[in-house]
């Protein structure tokens, strides 16, 4: 391959050139190998505590992505005014394409503002108000068993009838696999599990089925998908059916990282966003 002379590699940040490759290069004015990025949002690429939250070395990279005509969602169970606020305060030179928000809502920057996707979402919405109306009148008996027997916050919002955020980790595993046994009784009601948060979804909505639909509408293919998460909500997109280049970061949960080993993913040594961007290298240098 024909390499230009000082110019820096997106893949190893590198000199073109100027040193002995150990990987492949690609010339920067080729087409990305991965034309979807799917990163959920905290604990995948967003860090609270540090400074900057998103790491430039993973803005760098998806920015030079973006350039090469990649496209890039943020896949994330917040709401889109908490996104919002954590990406202002990231302060970030980037913006995704595309967002999925509450593991199910998608959304598209139109150059001014994110737009609903207004058939999947009007689908989204009529599914859940469906399934919800014939939940509802149980979820009553499930507050109480909870509140009988943990410390927990439970509580109704738009996305849900029945909303935890447990004491601990412990308590959480306990009331989820409750969860799990009352939506036995509802074939499309599933648990939506993040740490201490859960909440109930419809089987056919979330991280993995909405990177699908934006795959399909890019008329592309999961093999030029890529998806990285760290928890159990990152679960249904972290499948080789929806993105065939997977990556955690070291500060997912070991299930996470088992399911993504099991699929030939990456496993960074680095935490959050660095992890991340790690993950994307290692799967950009692959021949
Ligand atoms: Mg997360």
């Amino acid at each position: 391959m024909q390499i230009a002379r000082g110019l820096l590699c997106w893949v190893c940040s590198d000199l073109h050139g100027l040193r002995n490759a150990s990987h492949a290069h690609w010339n920067p004015n080729m087409t990305s190998p991965i034309q979807l990025i799917s990163t959920d949002f905290d604990g995948t690429i967003f860090a609270e505590f540090e400074n900057p939250p998103i790491p430039q070395r993973f803005v760098s990279l998806i920015g030079d992505l973006q350039t090469r005509g990649a496209k890039w969602v943020i896949n994330t169970g917040r709401d889109m005014s908490s996104l919002m606020e954590a990406l202002a305060r990231s302060k970030i030179s980037i913006q995704p394409d595309y967002l999925v928000l509450v593991e199910r809502e998608i959304y598209q920057h139109d150059g001014v503002r994110y737009a609903p996707l207004a058939e999947w979402n009007a689908a989204c919405n009529r599914d859940h108000a469906e399934l919800f109306k014939r939940v509802q009148t149980e979820v009553g008996g499930l507050i109480d068993w909870v509140n009988a027997r943990f410390r927990a916050t439970v509580y109704a919002d738009p996305y849900s009838p029945f909303c935890l955020i447990a004491g601990n980790n412990g308590d959480a595993d306990l009331i989820h696999a409750r969860l799990d046994e009352f939506c036995l009784r509802f074939p499309e009601l599933t648990v939506v599990r993040n740490d201490v948060y859960a909440r109930f979804s419809h089987v056919a909505y979330n991280k993995g089925t909405a990177l699908a639909e934006l795959t399909r509408r890019l008329r592309i293919t999961s093999a030029q998908v890529f998806a990285a998460g760290d928890h159990l909500n990152d679960l249904p997109m972290l499948k080789r059916e929806f993105a065939r280049y997977l990556a955690t970061p070291a500060n997912a949960i070991e299930s996470v990282k088992a399911v993504v080993r099991q699929q030939q993913g990456f496993v960074s040594q680095f935490s959050q966003g660095a992890g991340v961007a790690e993950g994307l290298e290692f799967h950009l240098r692959q021949p």
